[in-house]
């Protein structure tokens, strides 16, 4: 049918929000958030991607960003599982400045090879990291 309206914000589970504690439990916070909150109807496949990429992501802002540090999990229906994890630093992070001591910057390989898609965002109060999984 032509012009039928994507699936653009999912009926099943509202969108959630956590603001995630500035040290080391911090992961282990987010994944269980992310296993509460996450959209069982459209998403059940990639619990485990996402949550491998939210502990990254999370790990990432404990180490180099800024607080406050918020995660949000999104369900664009079909479309999507959207996770966000925001910080207060405007800094992005640098996949190519990683040695191998530093899993910063394998956290974002890691996003850019299992994700769907993966951005960052950054304005004057900080910068959003953010992926999809299908
Ligand atoms: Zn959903």
């Amino acid at each position: 049918m032509i012009g039928c309206p994507e699936i653009l914000v999912c009926d099943v589970t509202p969108a959630a929000e956590l603001n995630v504690p500035l040290d080391t439990t911090a992961p282990s916070i987010a994944r269980a958030f992310l296993r509460r909150t996450y959209c069982d109807a459209h998403h059940a496949r990639v619990l485990d991607e996402a949550e491998l990429l939210v502990s990254e992501l999370i790990t990432n802002g404990v180490k180099h960003g800024a607080p406050p540090i918020t995660l949000r999990v999104t369900c664009d229906g079909t479309s999507g599982l959207r996770v966000a994890v925001r910080d207060g630093s405007p800094r992005a992070p640098q996949a190519r400045d990683a040695g191998p001591e530093d899993d910063s910057g394998r956290g974002i390989a890691l996003v850019d090879m299992l994700s769907t898609s993966w951005g960052v965002e950054t304005s004057d109060l900080g910068k959003t990291t953010w992926f999809t999984l299908t």
